[in-house]
């Protein structure tokens, strides 16, 4: 993990947040690298769960809400965390994952009191700070974070920075059905960022008070679909779109079904697409069959009626949900951890070419001969019409092809003396490190294949 965290740093992925003001935990920004990245993982979800199906239709919902949609959600009185302090040091930390870490047993799902008994009755619960055993009560935390609108204090002007991207959807299901032409059984997807006061620091951006969630609620009516054969169908969709579309190796990938006492009291079933990261097996992509718990919810609260008409039945129903809910920051940390390869001389992110922040590089051999840079200019500027491409004249030839191969680029094209003579370049591949002699026009088409 630590080499990761070090390529990240180095080769413009993943920066500290606010570093050069000593840093604020759990809070990450992304480089030049890293954003592209972030963004072919973006796109490429949104077009598999969004354009390429005809059943679904996307939303971008406003992060900051209503308060009565957190009320109505739940999310004020339950969506809450336990913690601990350390007496001795005042090292705060969720107490199941303090648990967790100690004793490796899984314990979501346990009560305040159960957490607590199990921490002041086990002397090998040490604080990871301090090292004593000195712990203050377990307390409850809330994790959503309220926000104060406009220059009125008080209740009236309280609203919420969301949580989940969820409740957008929920809330806007009457707009999306009288406003677009879906029909049962149909999802609402969204792609935005969610907000949750977490107090367990580390592992990157595994965990973070700000992060972009990728959501699909997907309605239908259960006495005409079947919620068990929907949830598996949905199953394999997730699995294939991480093992195929991703490229991640299937044998880093588990399922892990909730039982009764961690499941939301509202879920018949939820399970979790758990990947093995650097620090363990840990919940990558959720999915839950959420029954019509939110839309009721929403409906009373709200005295609208959320209700349909299912044309099929004619019936009127409020429809029941099944969500797949994956964090895009915690798929970027899987992709990177998937990736990351040391070879004996070099270390290189065998990323899928589709998902590489930069399709291509290109070089002149030497940078102080300026008919070669010229060239190599004209490369990069027709390469990049096509696809993300990036220009390094710095340093020797061999410090560019490491440089790039941390970073991921499947292509490296060096302009050199031939080039001046008949027009061709060579084309390295980042994983066979193999070299080609090509023609400058034969470039982009063969690029183009390469990249599938
Ligand atoms: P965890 O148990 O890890 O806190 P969760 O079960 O609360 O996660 P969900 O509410 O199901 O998570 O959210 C859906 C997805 O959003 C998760 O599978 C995860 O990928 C992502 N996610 C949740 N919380 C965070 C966070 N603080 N930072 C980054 N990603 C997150």
């Amino acid at each position: 993990m630590e080499k990761i965290i070090a390529l990240c740093k180095r080769r413009g992925f993943i920066y500290p947040g606010s570093e050069i003001y000593g840093g604020l935990a759990n809070t990450y920004d992304y480089g030049p690298a890293g954003a592209e990245l972030l963004r072919n993982i973006r796109n490429l979800w949104w077009d598999n769960f969004v354009h390429k199906r005809d059943d679904v239709v996307g939303l971008d919902a406003s992060v900051i809400s209503h308060q009565e949609v957190w009320k109505a959600s739940g999310h004020t009185s339950g969506f809450a965390d336990a913690m601990i302090d350390c007496k001795n040091c005042k090292f705060r930390m969720r107490a199941d994952h303090l648990i967790e870490e100690k004793t490796k047993e899984k314990v979501e799902g346990k009560s305040i009191g159960e957490l607590e008994e199990i921490i002041k009755n086990n002397p090998k619960i040490t604080c990871p700070n301090c090292g004593k055993h000195n712990w203050t009560d377990v307390r409850k935390f809330n994790l959503l974070f309220p926000v104060n609108l406009g220059i009125v204090e008080g209740d009236q002007s309280l609203a919420y920075l969301r949580g989940e991207t969820a409740q957008g959807m929920f809330i806007n299901f009457k707009n999306v059905v009288d406003s677009s032409r879906v029909r049962l059984p149909f999802g609402i997807a969204q792609l935005g960022k969610s907000f949750r006061n977490e107090i367990t620091p580390g592992n990157s951006v595994f965990r973070t008070l700000e992060f972009e969630q990728g959501e699909i609620e997907y309605f239908f009516d259960p006495e005409i679909s079947n919620w068990e054969k929907l949830f598996e169908e949905w199953k394999k969709i997730m699995w294939d779109f991480i093992t195929k579309k991703l490229s991640i190796n299937g044998e880093n990938l588990r399922w892990r079904e909730h039982d009764e006492k961690e499941r939301s009291f509202y879920s018949k079933k939820t399970e979790d697409l758990e990947y093995k990261f650097p620090f363990g097996f840990k919940e990558l992509w959720g999915i839950a069959y959420r029954t019509n718990y939110d839309l009721t919810q929403h409906g009373k609260f709200s005295n609208k009626d959320l209700s349909i008409t299912d044309p099929q039945t004619n019936k009127k129903i409020i429809p029941h949900v099944i969500e797949p809910a994956v964090g895009i920051n915690r798929m970027l940390l899987m992709i990177l951890s998937d990736s990351y390869t040391e070879e004996k001389d070099r270390v290189v992110l065998k990323l899928n070419p589709k998902l590489a922040p930069y399709k291509a590089a290109v070089f002149p051999l030497l940078a102080n001969k300026p008919e070669l840079v010229e060239k190599a200019k004209k490369i990069y500027h027709d390469l990049r019409k096509n696809f993300v491409t990036v220009f390094d004249g710095r340093g020797n030839i061999g410090k560019r092809y490491f440089a790039q191969d941390e970073i991921g680029t499947p292509f490296c094209i060096t302009v050199d003396f031939e080039t001046l003579e008949n027009d061709t370049v060579t084309i390295r591949d980042r994983d066979s490190m193999k070299q080609e002699r090509v023609k400058i026009e034969d470039l982009i088409p063969q690029i183009v294949k390469k990249l599938g």
